[in-house]
């Protein structure tokens, strides 16, 4: 029993343990189901992995009834643990059930291990890190949402975080949580303009910042960015502000000083009692049309599926320390920073430096001073480090190492093997985790599977629990062998799926349920081999990913044109060495624009950084007469990309475009661009 109990998830109470080890003695089934996942022995005929995975989704209402019952704690119980409809966009799960999400990350934590380690703030200066305990995370927490209540922030409210990885920034998601007001956290990293329209679309009357960021060496101001972006949102009333830094900062009256004010408050803030399908936050991301759209979870599934991937794909066990050195900002900090770690009662690192800083070795030289025991990051830094050398990540100790991590873009093989080999010695197997902001959780990854069971380098492999692929052809016919490639969508719905756009719900059936109705569309494309298992080709909309994060081509070309002189352009993603993909963007000048280009380069940059962000910035810029357009006047990306991407020999068929010959004066500038070697 002892050995069954240590691969069991913290969340499991001890009469559920009594329960279930009487269960599986009635049942007389073999310890091999309970290692994949405690409450698989309940479940009839299931002796295997694949048998669990065929239950999870052929038998979708008792798997996730169980485990939503076993894992999460309720206020009241739900009585429907599914109403999904897919042509109406109708996501609803656990109704009925009331929970608070804080208290299930926090309180009942705090009950059992007061003294554990919830947070490992790993700060931008190596060596300085802050370790925050459940009992004191929860009193953050308390009186965060304390002080929220006092500056009038109620239920149903949507208060915007701009803060980087920080406790207080956790404690701010997770006091919106408690006090039942949704947040929005934005990336401190997205310029003022990108900021007000998300406060704006977001309705948020507060807004939690800290003074200044520090990452990589440098101090950044955000509150000044914060400063110019409430500007221009009448919505904001108050603006709270904790101090990263020492240097003090200019406060008006609708400022607040966060750590003063929160001192006054009480370290005790009743829970509300949220229903399932009340929205815990919005997240804003980049779509192929139009502004960013802002999705939307609610509580109690996108708890439960956070907390799961985490612990089976990871192999999370009680005691690990975890390491996803994403941003909290992105999705994969929200739910493998924040959610998915407390609410397994685990140990999660927060990391506010630089892969590069103080040198290439700080996630290897991290891991051996913190102890981690799985580490999640992006391909784009991995390419990055492995130009640096294996001798920066040997001369640290990386034995407590068992799972390594990848998300956000595929992982080239030669990134993955090195991943494995050097960082990994080999012995660590690697998760390349396919999933989305929309899907709130990993749909796809090599684990869990059978023990043991192969991995193939850059390959997301196999659809998680109650996750069922299916790849669609361009007539939307299902393809139903293997070794075939299509879009790819997920036929019935999951717990920890988005349940609507903010504001926008047509927005979101046309997205993502009307392109193959029936289907939720991933908006990517996908080969399935031969032996069945998944692997992501790219988007197969107009959406770029530039380092793991998504830009929309027409969100960046609306920027493009509002630069003087600019009468129209096209922004094309091309494949970059580091960051997976680049930005290329074309542009036409009106008539009578004379502009040089390099200055036209410089305008565009900073009018682009000042819009979106840094990492938007285009790194080519070509000036075309015209573009290929069709008859219609559709600028014809795909020529342009093949251009971009340098196969002018299988430009397909033109026979539809306007003006044949601006091909060959766009391929002409393109090489001497391409040949200047003029990167911007
Ligand atoms: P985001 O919602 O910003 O996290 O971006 C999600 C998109 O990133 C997906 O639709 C994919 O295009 C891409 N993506 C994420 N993870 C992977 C992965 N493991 N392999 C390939 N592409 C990925």
């Amino acid at each position: 029993m002892c050995s069954l109990w240590r691969g069991s998830s913290l969340t499991l109470t001890s009469s559920f343990s009594r329960r279930f080890f009487k269960c599986c003695q009635q049942l007389g089934r073999s310890y091999n189901i309970a290692s994949c996942m405690p409450e698989a022995v309940a479940f009839q005929g299931v002796s295997d992995h694949s048998g669990l995975h065929k239950f999870s989704v052929n038998e979708s209402d008792r798997f996730w009834g169980a485990l939503a019952r076993q894992r999460l704690s309720w206020i009241s119980p739900f009585h429907t643990v599914q109403n999904c409809d897919f042509s109406q966009g109708k996501i609803k799960w656990f109704e009925g059930g009331k929970l608070n999400v804080s208290v299930n990350c926090l309180d009942r934590h705090v009950h059992t291990c007061p003294e554990r380690v919830a947070l490992i703030w790993e700060r931008d200066e190596p060596g300085t890190e802050v370790k925050i305990t459940y009992r004191q995370l929860l009193e953050l927490t308390c009186r965060l949402g304390n002080l929220l209540k006092r500056q009038g922030v109620r239920r149903g409210d949507c208060v915007t975080l701009y803060m980087p990885s920080c406790p207080l920034a956790v404690a701010s998601m997770l006091a919106c949580a408690r006090i039942g007001a949704a947040h929005n956290v934005v990336f401190a990293g997205f310029s003022s303009e990108a900021l007000a329209d998300r406060i704006r679309d977001a309705q948020s009357s507060t807004v939690i910042t800290v003074n200044q960021g520090v990452r990589g060496g440098k101090v950044v101001d955000l509150k000044r960015t914060v400063d110019q972006a409430v500007q221009n949102c009448p919505s904001v009333q108050q603006v709270l502000v904790a101090m990263r830094t020492e240097n003090t900062v200019a406060m008006t009256d609708r400022e607040v000083p966060l750590e003063e004010e929160m001192m006054k408050e009480d370290v005790v803030c009743e829970p509300v009692a949220m229903d399932s399908e009340d929205v815990l936050f919005l997240l804003y991301t980049s779509g192929s049309t139009g502004k960013p759209k802002g999705l939307v979870h609610t509580q109690a599934g996108y708890l439960l599926y956070t907390s799961l991937t985490h612990r089976y794909v990871f192999n999370y066990h009680d005691g690990d320390v975890f390491g996803c050195v994403a941003d909290i900002g992105w999705i994969t900090g929200h739910s493998y920073i924040v959610y998915g770690p407390l609410c397994n009662g685990g140990t999660t690192v927060l990391f506010e430096s630089t892969p590069l800083y103080p040198d290439p070795g700080r996630y290897w030289e991290m891991v051996e001073r913190l102890g981690i025991n799985q580490f999640y990051g992006a391909p784009t830094a991995i390419r990055l480090l492995l130009k640096y050398g294996d001798e920066c990540v040997q001369k640290y100790n990386r034995s407590s190492l068992k799972t390594l991590g990848s998300v956000g873009e595929p992982i080239n093989t030669e990134a993955w093997e090195w991943y494995h080999r050097v960082v990994g010695d080999g012995r660590c197997p690697v998760v390349d985790t396919w999933w989305q902001t929309e899907t709130g959780g990993i749909c796809i990854a090599p684990r869990p599977s059978e023990p043991e069971a192969e991995i193939i380098p850059g390959m997301a492999m196999r659809p998680f629990y109650g996750i069922k692929p299916a790849l669609l052809d361009t007539e939307g016919e299902v393809l139903s062998s293997n070794d075939s490639t299509g879009a790819l969508c997920i036929s019935q719905a999951w717990p920890g799926m988005a349940r609507t756009i903010h504001n926008h719900h047509q927005r979101f059936t046309e997205t993502y349920f009307q392109p193959y109705p029936g289907y939720f569309f991933t908006g990517d494309g996908a080969y399935r081999s031969k032996e069945g298992y998944y692997q992501i080709v790219g988007r197969l909309d107009d959406v770029i990913n530039v380092s793991g994060h998504r830009l929309g081509t027409a969100e960046l070309e609306d920027v493009v044109n509002q630069c003087p002189g600019v009468a129209e352009s096209a922004a094309i993603g091309y494949s970059h060495d580091i960051k997976g993909e680049g930005v290329y963007v074309f542009v036409v000048l009106k008539k009578a624009a004379e502009v040089q280009e390099d200055v036209l380069a410089r305008q565009l940059r900073e009018m682009v950084s000042r819009s979106i962000a840094k990492y938007a910035c285009p790194d080519f810029i070509q000036v075309v007469r015209h573009l290929p357009k069709t008859r219609s006047g559709k600028i014809m990306r795909r020529v342009l990309r093949k251009i971009v991407e340098g196969n002018t020999d299988e430009l397909g068929d033109l026979s539809t475009l306007d003006d044949p010959d601006c091909v060959r004066e766009v391929i002409r500038g393109h090489q001497r661009l391409r040949g200047d070697g003029k990167q911007q």
